[in-house]
């Protein structure tokens, strides 16, 4: 099986993007996994700190294992772990990819920060990816907000800083704020793509972009920062959204069924359409 890493530079030569799904229940990764195996593609997928600390660390780690051994090229992220300590107890516990975001320190901090997980990770295993975040996002992915965001100036990454924040870190993955949020919000998010495209430009030309915050974009807006060398994309809301609205749905219709196989086969199918979506609109099906 090709590496994490093997795989995100093939995405950048062959102008795709790797989709990373968050899951923090069996059935949404689940149903994330038939979406794979029906597809044929590579996928990583991701539980935040709440996420983990709800399933359990290496509960989580011996799942997405059970499922690459059945031949699903799937890769296990430690997302947004906003501590060092957190960072490092993931890849202790086996995580493929660490996802550490000292965004909100700093950026003497964050750089320090960053450095110490990429250093501490590839000593554990070396063929461990490292994600770094630098400028930050507003809000929330657990939240469909009903009010527009505006998003503040500052908030977004400079180029300047992103490049001496890469060489300095020795990051596999960089996130960049470029207009994205987490969640939903009234407004759709407006992408800064000349930000997007200098990005892309002044960093090394194997570096994995990072989008997150995908739900809310829009399609065509995904496609273009797909074409344009953005080659790994974040989902999460819009997933817990569509799971949680079949759930409520077959309860309400329901009412008598106790057995959980049963009444949480409806959002696991739910997750299963929205992942095929998504992969659909970053070219990653066939790939694997
Ligand atoms: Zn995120």
């Amino acid at each position: 099986m090709e590496t994490l890493t093997q795989l995100h530079k093939r995405a950048i030569k062959e102008k795709w993007a790797m989709p990373h799904f968050n899951f923090s229940s069996l059935e949404q990764l689940e149903g994330i996994i038939d979406a794979l195996r029906e597809t044929k593609s590579p996928a990583l997928v991701g539980t935040s700190e709440g996420e983990r600390d709800a399933m359990g660390l290496k509960q989580v780690v011996a799942l997405v294992e059970s499922f690459r051994k059945e031949g699903i090229v799937v890769f296990l992220n430690a997302d947004h772990s906003h501590s060092v300590d957190a960072a490092k107890k993931a890849v202790e516990a086996g995580y493929d990819s660490i996802h550490i975001d000292l965004s909100k320190k700093s950026f003497k901090e964050n750089v320090e920060g960053t450095r110490e997980v990429v250093k501490y990770s590839k000593k554990i295993n070396s063929k461990v990816e490292v994600e770094g975040e630098l400028g930050y996002l507003v809000t929330d992915s657990s939240k469909i907000y009903k009010e527009k965001i505006k998003i503040p100036e500052e908030s977004y990454t400079k180029v300047d800083e992103a490049v001496e924040f890469v060489k300095e870190t020795g990051v596999d993955r960089f996130a960049p704020a470029i207009g994205n949020l987490h969640g939903i919000a009234a407004n759709k998010p407006v992408v800064h793509f000349k930000l997007v495209q200098e990005l892309r430009k002044s960093l090394p030309d194997d570096l994995t972009l990072v989008l997150h915050g995908g739900s809310g974009i829009n399609d065509e807006d995904i496609k273009r920062l797909v074409s344009m060398g953005v080659n790994n994309i974040h989902f999460s809301t819009e997933l817990r959204v569509a799971y949680t609205e079949a759930l409520r749905e077959e309860l309400k219709e329901k009412p008598e069924e106790t057995a959980p196989y049963k009444y949480l086969d409806d959002p696991r199918k739910a997750t299963v359409e929205i992942v095929k979506q998504k992969i659909a609109l970053f070219g990653s099906a066939g790939r694997v």
